[in-house]
């Protein structure tokens, strides 16, 4: 039980797992056809993954493939996933990743496609759960070069990315985790599209903004701008040095407020501590969305 790792390439609960995860995908529309791949790692130098040109929605347990951490097939009657160099690289630079999702959920890659970078401080779910969405730059899905496309992205805290022109990966803890995180940004990037159809999108003040930072603080969620001084509180500026030319800007969306960034500014509440932390408002705030984490993460 005390293991760092999961039970090894023959676990076959985690196969199933993996094909219980890929009926999600398939079922939400986030892959077409034999689009999208998942993987666990099982092991110091081993993962489990699903095959390529296979429909998710439709895979049984014997599909699934075990690779190395250097892409290299170890078992399984079917090949690899060609993408599973993305998730490997997921996991060697992020060592607390034990699971990805990779897909193309129509609605998160329709910014990825116009290049719209995701506003931030806009719904509380999505602000403590998953912060900063940073955009990897487009590459010809396959080869290394693809799969280190997301390497300058890779800070504590990132737990989501869109694939410019192309997807969505995530990854988390445990697989459950990694694919429900696909789902929020999914959910939200679907919110934003309707909210800019019913009218305009409202951006929350910086006192709201801030008690949220404070909220995932206290729920001991990490997010960059815990650790970067220079990082705006909703500018998503979080990952600009890893952009080179290609950092997206708004265009179909309101340019995001001006707020001082959560380490430099505080003029409306500070972290924990601070009496507007501890309003039976917050506390039910923190109740609400702690139960509505465990709920997705039982179900
Ligand atoms: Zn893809």
């Amino acid at each position: 039980m005390s293991s760092p790792w999961n039970s090894g390439i023959n676990d076959r609960r985690l196969k199933e797992q993996i094909c219980e995860i890929g009926r999600r995908v398939y079922a939400k529309g986030f892959a077409a056809a034999n689009d999208g791949n998942i993987s666990i790692r099982v092991g110091e130098n081993e993962v489990l993954c699903s095959p390529t040109m296979i429909c998710k929605g439709f895979m049984s347990p014997d599909d699934i493939c075990a690779v190395d951490l250097d892409g290299n097939q170890l078992a399984g009657k079917r090949k690899r996933t060609s993408e599973i160099l993305l998730h490997l690289a997921v996991m060697k630079a992020r060592p607390d990743v034990k699971a990805v999702v990779h897909c193309h959920p129509p609605h998160a890659t329709a910014f990825g496609v116009a290049r719209e970078p995701i506003p931030q401080c806009i719904l509380p779910e999505v602000e403590v759960f998953l912060g900063e969405i940073p955009f990897a730059p487009y590459e010809t899905p396959g080869g290394q070069k693809f799969a280190d496309t997301v390497l300058p992205f890779l800070k504590p805290g990132t737990n989501a990315m869109i694939l410019t022109n192309h997807g969505t990966v995530s990854f988390g803890p445990d697989l459950e985790t990694a694919y429900w995180r696909t789902e929020i940004v999914d959910a939200y990037c679907r919110i934003l599209i309707l909210a800019k159809q019913v009218g305009n999108v409202s951006y929350l003040n910086e006192r709201e903004s801030r008690e949220l930072l404070d909220l995932k603080k206290k729920l001991n969620i990490d997010d960059p701008r815990f650790h970067d001084v220079s990082c705006d509180l909703c500018g998503n500026s979080a990952f600009r040095d890893g952009y080179k030319e290609d950092m997206p800007e708004p265009c179909g969306f309101p340019a995001p407020p001006e707020y001082p960034g959560y380490l430099a500014g505080g003029t409306a509440t500070a972290a924990p501590a601070s009496p507007a932390a501890n309003t039976p408002q917050f506390d039910a705030l923190v109740k609400a969305i702690t139960e509505q984490v465990l709920a997705a993460l039982g179900k």
